[in-house]
């Protein structure tokens, strides 16, 4: 039996990764890629479907990544010294969320799984679930296209 611990960085730190390692603790479900309603009584925050003009919604990857702050200032640029201030953008599952708040990564993140299609099978994905707005009629009602399971 070996007495090896596999190194499970992503538990560690989210100041003392690498940036290889920031990269890929993102889970690639595309949630923060959405516009969000927001309710002006109570503030609380509602995805919809839909995506960002530059999300490519096949394979739910931003198509713009290097250049996505000039191309999009709206974009969540989240990085260790923000992350504090973009959590209420974030979803629930987001695994920058998550480690910002000394959770564990879901079961079904890609790095539990060494599997990215389960975030999809595992109803995590945006992917077949969002349209881009630049495919948007000029008489959208936005909020029926809340997406009620995403928190
Ligand atoms: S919500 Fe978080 S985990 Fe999901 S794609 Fe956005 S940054 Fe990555
Ligand atoms: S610019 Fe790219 S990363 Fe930013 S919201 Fe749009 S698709 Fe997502």
């Amino acid at each position: 039996m070996s007495n090896t611990t596999p190194d499970r960085w992503w538990l560690k730190p989210l100041e003392t990764l690498d940036a290889g390692q920031w990269e890929q603790l993102c889970d690639g479900c595309g949630k923060c890629c959405l516009h969000k309603l927001q309710d002006e009584e109570t503030d609380e925050l509602y995805f919809t479907a839909v995506a960002c003009r530059f999300l490519g919604t096949e394979k739910v990857r931003c198509k713009c990544y290097k250049e996505r702050a000039e191309k999009n200032p709206d974009c969540l640029i989240i990085k260790p010294d923000n992350i504090e201030s973009m959590l209420e953008w974030l979803p629930q599952t987001c695994a920058y969320r998550l480690r910002s708040q000394g959770m564990p990564l879901p079961v079904w993140h890609p790095l539990n799984t060494g599997d990215a299609d389960h975030v999809e099978r595992c109803g995590h994905s945006i992917r077949h679930r969002a349209i881009s707005e630049d495919e948007l009629g000029d008489d959208v009602d936005w909020e029926e296209l809340i997406l009620v399971d995403i928190l």
